[in-house]
């Protein structure tokens, strides 16, 4: 059987932080993540995909509030479902296209994701999360009033802020399993996947969103891949991140890893999911997990790039 990875494709990884994201760009950029994914495959590696989905969700969520009047409101779960669907779309067919002209086709497929939350997990009292679009003084003032959460941004106005919960489990994961053990290259848990919980033995879609990282984290457990890539805009991870100090790191073991994310070295919007996804990947027999570019992946799956976390 080939060796598994999971390759997480961070939202920067295929869209730069500076471009306005259109479907023009998301392709440009994915075919261009695509070549290097298509380095794995000659390697031989079975391969799943996970991917951020910020940008993609905000959007969908700017077009139903924008057509509120003509269009059916959605709720968060099915803008995330939605996105899934946006993104597997432009990955599937950059990745088929790039296969077939090497000429070592694969079949592709995208599986609609829903990840299992706590209901009384205690990120639901503190929704944290920023998504969709800004308002204005006055457009976020009745949101406000029916007890929408918003946070303030200086400079950009109101944002729905939503819970940001712990994936528990990976509903499709036993079937992500088997489609990579028979050579079928998955895409899977886009965006963290659609945030769902448990009711009277029962799913239903729920207001919130999954940190893609650490989504990614449990289904690499779940798949029992052999690494954890997790593609970003940064070849390493560093410790005292942009300051005079940066260093920046080849190697850290889980160990190391956890006292750096104590201290504070890794922000929780950014680079602290992937820091802890990976811990938690390799604390449950993971052999390793690297943080790096997409560029950079050939030679980080050396050894020789990237930042490696290992037991
Ligand atoms: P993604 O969309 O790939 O998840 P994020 O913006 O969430 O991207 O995380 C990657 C970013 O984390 C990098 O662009 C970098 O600016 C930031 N970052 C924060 N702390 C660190 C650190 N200690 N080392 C490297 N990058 C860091
Ligand atoms: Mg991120």
């Amino acid at each position: 059987m080939s060796p598994l990875a999971l390759v997480a494709l961070g939202g920067h990884a295929v869209l730069p932080k500076a471009q306005r994201p259109t479907i023009g760009r998301q392709f440009l950029y994915t075919r261009r993540a695509m070549r290097q994914v298509l380095l794995l495959v000659r390697q031989g590696w079975g391969l799943v995909i996970t991917h951020g989905n910020g940008p993609q969700v905000g959007h969908i969520l700017i077009r139903a509030e924008a057509a509120r009047s003509k269009a059916y409101p959605i709720p968060l779960s099915v803008a995330v479902a939605e996105s899934e669907g946006e993104i597997g779309y432009v990955i599937q067919q950059s990745l088929y296209n790039e296969l077939s002209v090497a000429g070592i086709p694969r079949p592709i497929v995208t599986v609609l994701t829903q990840v299992l939350v706590d209901r009384d997990d205690p990120a639901f009292q503190q929704p944290t999360k920023p998504v969709g679009p800004f308002y204005t003084d006055a457009q976020a003032a009745p949101l406000r009033r029916k007890g929408l959460p918003m946070a303030y941004f200086q400079g950009y106005g109101w944002r729905r802020t939503v819970p940001s919960p712990r994936p528990l489990r990976i509903i499709e994961g036993e079937t992500v399993r088997k489609l990579a053990q028979q050579d079928v290259i998955v895409i899977a848990a886009g965006g963290g996947g659609i945030p769902v919980a448990e009711v009277r033995g029962r799913l239903v879609g729920v207001d919130a969103v999954i940190d893609k990282d650490l989504a990614s984290a449990v289904l690499a457990q779940g798949i029992q891949a052999d690494v954890l890539l997790l593609l970003t805009d940064v070849r390493k991870v560093a410790l005292a991140y942009q300051t005079p100090g940066q260093v920046d790191l080849d190697t850290m073991t889980v160990a190391q890893a956890e006292e750096y994310l104590a201290q504070g070295h890794f922000p929780p919007g950014s680079m602290g999911p992937k820091v802890e996804g990976a811990v938690q990947f390799v604390k449950a027999g993971g052999q390793r997990a690297i943080i790096t570019t997409p560029e950079a992946l050939p030679l980080a799956l050396a050894g020789e790039d990237g930042t490696q976390i290992v037991p």
